[in-house]
Order: C-alpha cells, then structure tokens, then sequence
C-alpha cells in the first residue's frame, strides 16, 4: 500500500509499505479517508527525531523509524478481529493517538495519557492514518455518527486533548477562560470551552488572520504585540483575571502572560510542547495560590464527549480545516507548508484516497 512514512529530520516520503492484516482477535482494519497533520508531526519533521524513537524499538510496538504518520484520522472499518464487540465493518470510526500497555497503574486506574510505557500511534509504531490501512486494538477505535463528514471525524483526536485540558482547569458555565495563541490547538481550546458551557473566552494572538477567525468563533481577541494582556483581561472581566488560562503557543512571553492573566485561585493550563526550560515567578504561583498544570491526551470518556459534541452539532469545528491535500504531496503540501509557519494554515488533512472519491 502506499503511505506517507516519517525518515527523521525534513525527511518525509510518500511510498510503498506493507499492507497491515487483523493478526490479534481484537484488532480492527481501517481505510483512512482523512487525516489531520498535528503539530506533534511537525514537531519531528522541524526539530526531531524526539518522539519517534530510532536507536531502540518502542516497547509495545517493537517499532522505530521509518514510522507510518498520522494519529489524527478517520475512516472506514473494513474488517474485524473474532473479539472486536463495539464495532464492525462499515462503520465510521475515528483513533485515540494513546498507545497503551493495558497493565499498569495508570491504565488500570482508566488513565492511559499516564501509561508507563505511553506511545502515541503514527509516532511510534502501529502505522498511521496517512495510509491506505491501518490496523489498531479496538481500545483505540471510536465510532463515529453515521452521518458524520469523515473530515469532521478526523478532528475528533486534537479536541479531545483540548477538551481534556479544559476539563483539568475546572473551568465551567459563566466562568472567564484566556486562551494563549489561536493555532490548533488554541483554536481547539476554544471549541473544548463552548462543550464546558463557557461563553467568555479572550484570545491573545499575534496573527490577525488567527484573531479574526477566534472573533468569527465568538471569542474577544488580544494583539499581544500591542497590549499587555493581563491588564486587557482584567478590564473586560470586572477587574479581575481569567478564572483559568491556557497555553498553546509554547513561546517564552506567553507563559508569563498565562500566569499573570489569571485570577488569584485561578489555574494555567500548559498544552503547547515547551521546547526549552524557562524561568517560572512561583512567588506568583504561592501568593495568589494559583495552579500550574500540564495535559497530554485524554481520557476514554473525554474522547467520547467531544465525539457526541460534534455528532449533535453543539460545535461545528470545520472552520479548522483550511487545506485539503493528497499523501503524495503531504511533504510539499503539508509539512513544508505548515513548518514556514503561514499563520492561514489551521489544520490540513491528508488523504492517500483520490481526492476527488472523497466527498
Ligand atoms: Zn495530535
Ligand atoms: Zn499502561
């Protein structure tokens, strides 16, 4: 079959791999119609290998790189293991990135974003959606409504990690969230708070293309090049800070304006990959007993409240997708695109279908 295959460094091939067979009774084959690039991808296509491994194989994969891509898809269920229950063939169905060993604490405690031995599909092993099959264990496969756009479905994976972050800050109806950067997953962070009910959300973000459209989804935006962010917040939320803030821009100056753009009491939220160690003021942290935490994933439950969010239409999260385009391309396309870092691009999807089948 033909996928697109991560090499290392700027190095990502759309070539032929062997096609992956149900070799375990709870295994699921999928096609793949679309599949999101995360910034996870671009992570290692810019800076990496970091989470790709390359010297030894993952543990529970007993893969390394070359890897197939792609952890953001949705598709069809073509055939099903002896043991698969939840689904069968025909159905739509959409991924959990968490590749998990299903033994320890963390997993038996329905935490699997904590997993001892956490791998993320389409980084470390188990193929990826930017082919042409798949096979995952049936604890990854969510189905998805009938009725759903495949699209749609492959947004499914970078809201649930919004989501869960959202749901980690205790953040609820009538309450003030600041979200820091209006990329993917600030954008998400957006669509995590509407599910929670939260209707004042302030985006801060240098692109006016990137605040116009955070405007466009109802949010009040911030220029943070010309405004200090913290004195903004405070002067449309009766003097006071955000009750919780989130970080998906991963730079240096947005996580002071995270700490100082909350309430005392209030929580910050850290969703962006933070390349480098930075200088925190924790007498901010003690003082106004503020909380700092991180999130990665999600949980079961989360993945399937974001999927019923969409499914229903209490969110309609296609203005993300802002480039349609195929495997063969994904390094042209895709990832060069995204790493000159064009502040129109949101999400782009890749499909190794005809484009033109993919209505
Ligand atoms: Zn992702
Ligand atoms: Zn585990």
């Amino acid at each position: 079959m033909q996928a697109v295959r991560y090499h290392g460094l700027h190095d990502v091939r759309y070539e032929t791999v062997p096609t992956p067979i149900i070799q375990a009774p709870d295994h699921i084959l999928i096609e793949p119609w679309w599949c999101g690039i995360c910034g996870s991808d671009l992570g290692e296509y810019v800076h990496g290998p970091s989470a790709v491994p390359t010297t030894t194989c993952h543990p529970i994969t007993k893969e390394k790189c070359p890897v197939v891509l792609g952890h953001e898809f949705a598709g069809y269920v073509i055939e099903v293991g002896s043991a698969v229950t939840k689904i069968k063939p025909g159905d739509k169905v959409c991924s959990s990135a968490i590749i998990r060993c299903e033994k320890c604490y963390f997993c038996k405690i329905n935490e699997p974003n904590k997993c001892v031995q956490l791998g993320f599909l389409g980084l470390s092993g188990f193929g990826g959606g930017m082919s042409q099959r798949v096979v995952i264990p049936q604890v990854m496969a969510y189905k998805l409504p009938d009725h759903l756009d495949l699209r749609l479905g492959a947004l499914m994976e970078p809201l649930a990690v919004s989501y869960h972050g959202v749901m980690n800050t205790g953040i609820g109806p009538g309450q003030t969230a600041l979200v820091l950067g209006a990329g993917p997953i600030g954008l998400c962070v957006l669509y995590g708070l509407k599910i929670r009910g939260v209707s004042k959300i302030i985006v801060s973000e240098p692109s006016e293309q990137r605040r116009k459209l955070a405007e466009d989804l109802g949010a009040l935006t911030i220029d943070p090049a010309k405004t200090k962010v913290s004195r903004q917040v405070k002067s449309w939320n009766n003097g006071i800070g955000a009750d919780a803030s989130f970080d998906c821009s991963g730079v240096p100056s947005t996580l002071d304006d995270g700490l100082t753009g909350i309430r005392p009491g209030g929580t910050f939220m850290i969703l962006a990959l933070i390349k480098k160690p930075t200088t925190v003021n924790f007498a901010r942290v003690q003082y106004f007993e503020k909380s700092i935490k991180g999130g990665v994933c999600y949980t079961d439950e989360e993945f399937e409240e974001v999927i019923n969010a969409v499914g229903t239409g209490v969110i309609d999260p296609s203005p993300l997708i802002t480039s349609e385009i195929h495997g063969k391309d994904a390094d042209a396309l895709g990832f060069k695109e995204l790493a000159r870092a064009n502040p129109e691009q949101i999400k782009i999807l890749v499909t190794t279908r005809p484009l033109e089948s993919n209505l």
